[in-house]
């Protein structure tokens, strides 16, 4: 079988992803490969087609028995024979594996890494000779990642004490270059052919809260009825967390490494089987669970580095649809990470955790940071993200900066920053009384500030590194210091405006958005949820929400249609197909929709689900031709205008109708500059399509193929359309 119909018959998928094809043909080649993918990417089924097509046994390994589980139950139901062999088996389950996999009736057998080198298992492999060796998670085998595990250096002597090597793929989310190497070399991969695809997830909206109350703002942000994770750093943390919202009637579990084996497998299938909506963990939860339609994911405490918290994310919207990944972030968290800093002896771990305080206090496009930090260029708005979205603005607070480290020079102690924030608000206190603190000029310098905001600047100085915090966590002058005071460094700090209003969230984080008839929606919802229960699977084992969000807006008819859904394969058609269709026909009689209907919704539809805008048709002067839509958030643009960054105010008045020349002379503008606004408006992704107000003459030249007559700027802003 050739690899696209493998694709379609098994996975239902019409097309590869970049690069999954160009993997999967290296593997069939034999070759070894190290692909870097991000979370969510589609990792998996770069293995398990090749495993699928190749002779003989696949061993996949893999670091955690949960994942093991899902991906099995996953590929048993689409008939593919695969098995795993953990420690949750019992000897008798253990052994009927082993035995099927001696009588070659298992294609992929997930392993986990602690039981590769057991005498039994390596003379088994030796009779059967496995062709492929994929290690997922393959960050796992080098010290230099962040999630070590000993275990994975088992799998070089596994291979070694083969008799017939097999060939190894290599599997991480985890990009950086030193890691890439020590993996190639822990895993003695031969001359492996790297592959590295985009890590960017367009449709996860990033941003970052400085919440005054985390729990209220915590609220704010949770959807009903859609699945969310919240982490936070430790397991007090999230019992604390699931309590608090259990009490405030929200249907929450906790997962954490505390909890017995049983307690964590309890909580994970109520969250996979959609029993509770919310899930409140340490980072114990989530690796390799596919939980496609999780849509929002919750930092309620800074992560220790980007690889995590990248990781973490990632398990928001994997079916493609609107997402949101939040990081709270507190002063507190500062002092806290810096804290460790200090203390700690991995100077690897400290790098990581300085790039993850950039990122809490980064000032611009939070996706270019992130992207950046992976070793990827990007544009420098992405258009769904808090800056972006306008959520924020920057300060220049040099002078309060500078203010801060003048008093602390003063007070001639490494004092904590409660003290220091006191004595430049002009506190009275004994402890400022006894030290004469009162009578340093620097005392109430920042009398007009609160004493919070005084504190989150302090933080914000330590977190630019003019401040180190020692072991009793006191304040200590850095050597960098002398730059800001001299005014050679400018201290920006991000104003931030999502603390009391949370006026720009979008609301269309649900999947339900992307539909157009939700109540056939919630129909296939509710099906899909019988089924589910009846064979004991989670819900999107069955069919994921994007495949469900496909079949209602192309409202399949019959088998034929049905099997051009997303997701949809033979196996699936076969066995849910009609159930489906039933409820699809119904709908269709009952609201005596015509197929010209259902054509004119496939066209409208054509823009991919996952657009994070509303495509609202901006109002136009009547003379206008509209070439194309405008799709413009119009949401941002109205409730900021004075915090838009000039190019976006340029895009709205092209989406209002206006040519470029009134655009220039309203915005006090060149119309060459004009253009140029709108062609960053256009890279960010704010222009979707474009809007053109075209005098007569330029539609007659247009119409006519002729466009020697026009106008320069007429024409750019043509192909700008384009
Ligand atoms: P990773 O292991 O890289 O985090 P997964 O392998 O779990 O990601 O894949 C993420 C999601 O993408 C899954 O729901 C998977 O079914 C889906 N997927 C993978 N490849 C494709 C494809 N070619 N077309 C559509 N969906 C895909
Ligand atoms: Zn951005």
């Amino acid at each position: 079988m050739q690899i696209h119909q493998a694709l379609s018959h098994y996975f239902g998928y019409s097309s590869f992803r970049e690069p999954q094809e160009a993997i999967i043909q290296a593997i069939l080649h034999k070759k070894d490969t190290l692909a870097i993918l991000p979370t969510g990417g589609g990792k998996s089924l770069c293995y398990q087609l090749p495993a699928i097509l190749l002779p003989g046994l696949t061993i996949v390994i893999s670091p955690l028995i949960s994942l093991m589980k899902d991906q099995v139950d996953s590929l048993r139901a689409q008939q593919i024979p695969a098995a795993y062999l953990n420690s949750s088996l019992d000897s008798h389950n253990y052994q009927e594996i082993l035995t099927a996999v001696h009588q070659k009736q298992v294609k992929l057998l997930y392993v986990a890494p602690e039981r590769l080198l057991q005498p039994g298992f390596i003379a088994l492999m030796n009779q059967v000779q496995p062709q492929l060796v994929a290690v997922d998670e393959a960050h796992c085998v080098s010290q230099w990642g962040h999630d070590f595990r000993p275990s994975y250096r088992q799998i070089r002597d596994f291979v070694q004490a083969l008799d017939h090597r097999p060939s190894l793929s290599a599997f991480t989310a985890t990009a950086s270059e030193l890691v890439r190497q020590d993996i190639c070399q822990q895993l003695d991969l031969r001359d492996p052919l790297v592959f590295i695809s985009s890590f960017d997830r367009p449709n996860i909206q990033l941003s970052i809260q400085e919440p005054a109350d985390k729990f209220t703002a915590l609220k704010d942000l949770l959807p009903s009825k859609e699945p969310c994770i919240i982490y936070c750093s430790s397991r007090k943390g999230v019992d604390q967390l699931g309590i608090a919202l259990q009490k405030a009637g929200y249907q929450a579990a906790c997962y954490h490494a505390g909890l017995s084996h049983q307690e964590r497998q309890k909580a994970q299938d109520d969250f996979l089987f959609d029993r509770i909506q919310i899930m409140v963990a340490t980072n114990a939860f989530g690796m390799g669970i596919d939980k496609s339609d999780v849509r929002l994911v919750v930092h309620y405490n800074m992560p220790k580095d980007i690889e995590n918290y990248y990781q973490e994310i990632g398990r928001a919207g994997r079916d493609g649809l609107a997402s949101q990944a939040v990081l709270f972030f507190a002063s507190r968290d500062i002092l806290t990470a810096k804290y460790f800093i200090e203390e700690s002896q991995d100077q690897y771990a400290k790098d990581r955790l300085e790039a993850m305080i950039r990122y809490a206090r980064h000032s611009g496009c939070l996706r270019q940071y992130l992207l950046s930090y992976f070793g990827q260029e990007a544009p420098d708005h992405c258009g769904n993200c808090s800056y972006c979205l306008g959520e924020f603005k920057v300060r220049d607070m040099t002078r309060e900066g500078q203010m801060i480290l003048s008093c602390l020079i003063r007070m001639k102690a490494p004092y904590g920053m409660t003290l220091l924030a006191e004595v430049l608000k002009g506190s009275q206190n004994q402890k400022i009384r006894q030290h004469h603190f009162d009578q340093l000029s620097t005392y109430g310098l920042l009398k007009d500030l609160s004493l919070t905001t005084i504190k989150h600047l302090i933080s914000q100085v330590i977190a630019s590194n003019y401040l180190l915090v020692n072991r009793h966590h006191g304040l200590e002058i850095s050597p960098k210091a002398l730059r800001l005071l001299q005014g050679k460094d400018r201290l920006a700090i991000r104003e931030n405006l999502m603390v009391t209003s949370n006026r720009l969230r979008y609301n269309h984080t649900s999947s339900q958005d992307a539909v157009l008839y939700p109540d056939l929606y919630q129909l296939l919802k509710d099906l899909r949820l019988k089924l589910a229960q009846e064979e004991n699977l989670p819900a999107y084992i069955i069919f994921n929400n994007a495949s469900l969000v496909d079949m209602t807006n192309q409202l399949p008819l019959n088998d034929q249609e049905f099997q051009r859904i997303n997701g949809v394969g033979p196996v699936k058609a076969d066995k849910y197909g009609q159930a489906f269709l039933d409820i699809i026909q119904t709908y269709y009689q009952d609201k005596g929709l015509s197929l010209d209907q259902r054509q004119a919704n496939l066209l409208k539809n054509q823009a991919p689900i996952t657009h994070y805008y509303q495509n609202e048709q901006v109002p136009i002067d009547t003379d206008s031709v509209s070439i194309q839509k405008v799709v413009l958030n119009p949401m941002i643009l109205e409730d900021y205008p004075d915090r838009m960054p000039s190019h976006f105010l340029c895009g709205q008045l092209l989406g209002q109708g206006l040519s470029v020349q009134a655009i220039a002379h309203k915005r006090h503008l060149r119309p060459e500059q004009v253009l140029q606004q709108l062609e960053r408006c256009k890279q960010a992704g704010y222009l979707q399509e474009l809007h053109l107000k075209l005098s007569p003459q330029v539609q007659q030249a247009l119409k006519n193929g002729d466009s020697s007559q026009l106008d320069p700027l007429d024409l750019r802003l043509i192909q700008l359309s384009q």
